[in-house]
């Protein structure tokens, strides 16, 4: 395996975190995340193409949840899709400046894992939350992203792997640069004074 390879694929506790260039729909995952806006009612972008390939049923199943509040997410069945359930998360659309972006954005993430766990669910794939129309810089967002998932799998949960599925060589670069540096930190962190 090469370096990079390496650097891609990573074992936390007991559940392996991957990076991978992709589209999110094709994921074979027990749930994918859906990067859906606070109506839960589609989009464009990743929410447009997971509704796509669930097909209608999705959305008649979202119109029952009246919304969701950005920070927090909602579970519904995959329908068409390979996956079993999509976890919808609502991640911040991002204001310059504001300090509140990196905590919404951590509450999306952290929110589907935890609905993930409840469910008992052993394979989960991320999209880059907030990275498109949302506007949050990749090179912000990609730390804020990855540290949450860090933090919550260190502990021992129901989950086997989480994957971030990217939709661009650039977003895999910006995301496996930023688990290198996390991984650089904790293991400066680790070693004796
Ligand atoms: P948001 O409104 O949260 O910014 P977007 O869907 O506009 O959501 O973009 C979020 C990220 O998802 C972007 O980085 C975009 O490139 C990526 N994306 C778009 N389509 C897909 C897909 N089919 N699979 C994975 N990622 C995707």
């Amino acid at each position: 395996m090469s370096d990079l390879e390496d650097a891609r694929r990573i074992r936390i506790g007991q559940t392996w975190l991957e990076l991978v260039l992709g589209d999110i729909t094709q994921q074979d995952a027990d749930a994918i995340v859906n990067a859906a806006n606070s109506s839960l009612l589609g989009g464009g972008g990743v929410d447009g193409a997971i509704h796509r390939a669930a097909g209608p049923q999705l959305l008649e199943e979202t119109r029952k949840l009246g919304g969701c509040p950005t920070g927090e997410a909602r579970i519904t069945r995959g329908y068409n899709l390979k996956a079993r359930y999509v976890i919808h998360a609502v991640g911040p659309v991002y204001q310059p400046g504001s300090p509140r972006n990196q905590a919404l954005l951590a509450s999306a993430y952290r929110s589907s894992l935890e609905l993930a766990v409840q469910y008992g669910l052993r394979s989960l794939a991320f999209p880059s939350i907030s990275t498109g129309a949302y506007g949050y810089p990749l090179e912000e967002a990609a730390p804020v992203a990855l540290q949450t998932v860090c933090d919550f799998i260190a502990a021992p949960t129901s989950l086997e792997w989480v994957r971030f599925v990217l939709f661009n060589a650039l977003a895999l670069a910006v995301y496996t640069q930023a688990l290198q540096m996390i991984l650089r930190r904790q293991r400066a962190d680790s070693e004796p004074a």
